[in-house]
């Protein structure tokens, strides 16, 4: 077990080919869950925005902290209480030094990204944005990134403003200098939309919302699986993730905070941990990061993420990105052959993840989805949380096809062959 604080050293992993790139078959082999036929087909999972696969080493540190270290943390004085705390601990420091937090006491654990922009919103919004002010979010954001802020603004008769897209599914901001104003409190966009694919300058937004002295909120649900971040560099003074969609478990999030906003905010939830001295009649609350972590946290999730930190590391999170800037130039130039398609978003693999939604111009996306489930291909179809979006781009829901450092070409190749005998097999061939 690594000490809290010890950073391992990466090995160059075999997965990694001469030169840098990935070897998907290899890096399938590590996810059992694959090795598996549907429908009488191997399986190709290319649901990897909605949540992603598991490696063996994550599925094993699960089983043996049960098997061996299980403990409620930080109040036990006995052997397990004190190996799950450090494992626990442990997994905070990887995630400091993973998006290069400066300190742990920054990193707060949530039940997923979702969570951790409620818990901004109830917290610091509810403290700063008052009657007249403004919250500015984009028209690209899931329903996590949006719902929080439209109740604040709601609630505390605020201002939500919207950063248009414009038609090739970038964000517009010729108007951002009057958009971002000085009334302006809270600038909230996400990092790489989970529909267009598109990949956002934060660094340019947070600037700007520096200068009229609002804080910045980037939801890196679907960036910080994919490609390296930095939120310092970045300029974020929140920045959110989920570890499910970063081959960790499920229920377990990450909110980074800057210090100083994250001392000066009221806690989240009450009870247990999170509290310093408790009286009948008043309270103290607990230091970062634990002011924000009532009640039992989701222990064996948090230690059995260090695990799947660990395989994105030994990968490399430049060598991913490259991997997926190919399979996306490869997917979009297949799909494009189609033209009964309707792609969304950027046609520039350098501009945008590997998370690719189009429409078939006669086959409804729940039909598309179901068939291609009958050749082993799961998909994802609807409004995939976003459906302000959706309806922008002028349709109810779309089929999507998102992809991770599992996926090749083969399974690219196979999905086009499926998206025509979908035709054939709905009448349209
Ligand atoms: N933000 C984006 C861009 C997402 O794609 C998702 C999930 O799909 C979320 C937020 C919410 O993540 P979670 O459901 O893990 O809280």
């Amino acid at each position: 077990m690594s000490k809290v604080g010890e950073k391992t050293t990466a090995m160059p992993a075999p997965e990694i080919m001469p030169g840098g790139g990935i070897d998907p078959d290899l890096v399938k082999q590590d996810f059992p869950v694959l090795r598996q036929s549907i429908n009488g087909h191997p399986l190709i999972y290319l649901d990897n925005a909605a949540t992603t696969q598991k490696p063996v080493a994550v599925i094993k540190r699960l089983q043996t902290y049960y098997e061996s270290d299980n403990a409620n943390v930080h109040r036990g004085l006995h052997t397990l209480a004190e190996r799950a705390t450090d494992a626990f601990e442990a997994t905070r420091d990887k995630i400091r030094s993973f998006i290069n937090a400066g300190k742990r006491e920054e990193i707060i654990y949530t039940r997923g990204a979702t969570e951790a922009i409620n818990l901004v919103a109830y917290t610091y919004g509810r403290q700063n944005v008052g009657p007249g002010d403004r919250i500015v979010i984009t028209r690209m954001e899931h329903h996590a990134n949006l719902i929080p802020w439209l109740e604040l603004a709601r609630q505390n008769k605020a201002e939500l403003v919207y950063i248009p897209i414009n038609s090739e599914g970038y964000l517009d901001l010729s108007e951002i200098d009057t958009i971002i104003n000085n009334r302006t409190k809270i600038v909230a966009l996400t990092h790489m939309s989970n529909v267009l694919g598109t990949i956002n300058d934060v660094e340019e937004i947070t600037a700007l919302a520096h200068k009229k002295k609002a804080v910045c909120l980037i939801d890196g649900a679907q960036a910080v699986p994919h490609m390296p971040v930095d939120v310092q560099s970045l300029g974020a003074d929140f920045y959110v993730f989920s570890a499910h969609k970063m081959l960790g478990p499920t229920g377990l999030g990450v909110l980074y905070g800057r210090e100083e906003l994250l001392q000066a905010m009221p806690p989240f939830n009450f009870g247990g941990e999170m509290i310093s001295e408790v009286r009948f009649d008043k309270v103290t609350w607990n230091v970062l990061p634990w002011k924000f972590e009532a009640g039992t946290p989701a222990i064996a999730e948090a230690v059995a993420f260090a695990p799947a930190l660990d395989y994105l590391e030994n990968l490399g999170m430049e060598n991913i990105r490259r991997h997926e800037i190919e399979l996306t130039a490869y997917a979009l130039s297949r799909l494009s052959e189609l033209k009964h398609l309707t792609i969304y978003g950027p046609q520039n693999p350098e501009h945008r993840g590997g998370a690719i939604a189009f429409s078939d111009d006669k086959i409804h996306p729940h039909d598309m989805a179901t068939f291609l489930d009958t050749q082993g291909i799961a998909v994802r179809a609807g409004h995939h949380c976003a459906q302000p979006l959706t309806r922008l781009l002028g349709v109810n829901s779309t089929t999507r096809a998102s992809f991770y450092i599992y996926n090749n070409t083969n399974d690219i190749d196979t999905l086009h062959e499926a998206l025509l005998a979908a035709r054939r097999y709905f009448g349209h061939g």
